[in-house]
C-alpha cells in the first residue's frame, strides 16, 4: 500500500521506515517530487502536522501522514515546542539550537522536559490523529553522535543515556514519535484501507 511520509528529514524517514511493516510501500516527499519547503505556520503541534498532509493531498492527490515534534521543557514554560526546529533561528540549526537550550537553563536545577509528537493522517479524504510523548531530563552538555535534533541532550526517564547515545531500535521503542507512529500503524493495520 502506497504511503507518503510528508518529510524531507533523512533521519526521520529511516527512524519510521524500520517501524512499518512491508505492507506499506513508504514514499517520501523527494520520492513524489515534492521538493517544497511546506510552511508550519500553525501555532499547536497539531495544525503543523495537519499542515503537511493537506499540502500534499491537495497538491499529489496521494494518501499520506506528517508528523510535527516539540520538546517542551518545563522550567521554559513549555518552550521551545511548537518552535523547537526554529527556537535559535530560521536556519534551524540542531547545534545552535542545543547551544541555546543549555544556555537558556545553564544551572537551572530542573532539568524536566518531555517530547511530543502529533502524527496527522489523510486517508481516503478521512482525518485522524495519533500522538506520542516521551518524559525525561535535559543534561548539562552533549553526549552521543546517533539521532539528530536535541538528541545529544535530552535523557529518558529509565535510562542513563542521551537518545544520541541509544540504538535506534532502544530509541524507537520507547520514544514520542515511536509511540505515535506505532498507534498509526496499529490503525492501519487494523483498517481495511487499500489504495493500489
Ligand atoms: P519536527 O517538527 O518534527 O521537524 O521537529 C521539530 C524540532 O524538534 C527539530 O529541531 C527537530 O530536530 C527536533 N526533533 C524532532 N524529533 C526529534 C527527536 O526524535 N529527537 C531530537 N530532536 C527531535
Amino acid at each position: 500500500m502506497k504511503l507518503v511520509f510528508a518529510t524531507h528529514n533523512k533521519n526521520k524517514f529511516k527512524e519510521v521506515s524500520a517501524l512499518l511493516s512491508s505492507k506499506f510501500e513508504l514514499l517520501s516527499l523527494t520520492d513524489i517530487k515534492c521538493f517544497d519547503e511546506i510552511p508550519e505556520t500553525g501555532t499547536t503541534l497539531q495544525e503543523n502536522a495537519k499542515l503537511k498532509t493537506d499540502f500534499v493531498k491537495k497538491n499529489f492527490n496521494l494518501d499520506c501522514f506528517s508528523d510535527d515534534t516539540g520538546l517542551l521543557v518545563d522550567a521554559l514554560n513549555g518552550e521551545p515546542g511548537v518552535y523547537s526546529a526554529r527556537y535559535a533561528g530560521e536556519d534551524k540549526s540542531d547545534e545552535a539550537n542545543i547551544t541555546k537550550l543549555l544556555a537558556s537553563l545553564e544551572l537551572n536545577p530542573n532539568r524536566n522536559a518531555h517530547f511530543k509528537t502529533v502524527v496527522s493522517l489523510n486517508i481516503n479524504n478521512q482525518q485522524y490523529y495519533f500522538k506520542g510523548i516521551v518524559e525525561g531530563v535535559i543534561t548539562t552538555k552533549k553526549s552521543g553522535s546517533k539521532g539528530f535534533g536535541y538528541d545529544p541532550i535530552f535523557i529518558p526517564n529509565g535510562y542513563n543515556k542521551t537518545f544520541a547515545e541509544l540504538a535506534l531500535s532502544v530509541k524507537n521503542s520507547i520514544s514520542h514519535r515511536g509511540q505515535a507512529i506505532a498507534k498509526l500503524v496499529e490503525f492501519l493495520n487494523t483498517s481495511s484501507y487499500t489504495n493500489n
